[in-house]
Formats: C-alpha cells, structure tokens, sequence
C-alpha cells in the first residue's frame, strides 16, 4: 500500500476507497423460499407447496453513509412547487391575487429549473470527483481525499 494512502488522522493504512465500501454493500438479493405442507384430511394425505421469491437490492449501513452524491432531482421539488400553488390558489383568488399566484408559481419553477440545472452541470461533477477520490479509514473512520 503506497504511503500516501495511510489515514492522515491515526497513520493507519486499513484505508478503504469510498466507492469500494459503496459497492461491496450492495448485494442483489435474489432468493426462492420454499415451504411444503402436509395435511392429512378425510380424503387422505395432501400436500401443497408455496415457492416465495424476493427479489431485490440490500444496502448495509456503511454502504449507505459511503454513497455518492445525488445530483438534484426535477419532478419532485416542481411537484411541491405545483402543489404549494394549488393551496395558495385556494385562498389567494380574484383578477389580481389569482394571476399573481401564476406568476410566482412559474418564476418559482423556472428559478428551480435554472439552480437544479446549474447544481448538476457544475457543482455535482465536483462533488461525485471529490467522492471518487475519498478513502475511508477502517480504524477510525476519518474519511479523506487521496
Ligand atoms: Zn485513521
């Protein structure tokens, strides 16, 4: 392990990359359960099976805290935004106070547009680099740039 890989913190060298811990606690779950029962009625013996299928994406603790950044989501925050509007509408109404709050509502859009589009074309690049550079100590958890 090269030197400059140690912890800055405690100088142990049990660092891990950020990245690896994030994908070494993912594991796809993809299991078949099976459970047979045996029932004997006035018929005789019966037997009846069930098959459970789980299927799916386990995620340990420290595979979420190591997790990349999230670039900002669109249809989300434009949904509150719509729906904070729709309550406003409810009591701000007339032929002023209504188009007002069309107004606001699509500035507000817009201005959330702009500043989730400028977060995830400059800022969030920055961010998932950083992230890709980090390491994690395994000794005392201090995370740091390599
Ligand atoms: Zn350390």
């Amino acid at each position: 392990m090269p030197a400059d890989l140690s912890c800055p913190a405690c100088q142990s060298d049990a660092t891990q990359k950020l990245s690896l811990v994030f994908e070494n606690g993912m594991s796809d779950v993809n299991t078949t359960s099976r459970s047979v029962g045996v029932g004997i009625g006035r018929g005789g013996l019966a037997v009846g099976g069930g098959k459970t299928k789980t299927q799916g994406t386990s995620q340990t603790v420290a595979s979420q805290k190591a997790a990349p950044p999230a670039k900002k989501p669109y249809l989300k925050p434009l949904l509150y935004i719509f729906l904070a509007m729709v309550v406003a509408g409810l009591f701000l109404t007339g032929p002023v106070l209504g188009p007002v709050v069309s107004l606001v509502w699509l500035g507000a859009s817009i201005a959330y547009i702009i500043a989730a589009r400028k977060h995830n074309s400059e800022v969030w690049p920055q961010l998932y680099a950083q992230w890709d550079r980090s390491f994690v100590c395994n000794r005392c958890s201090h995370t740091f740039q390599a």
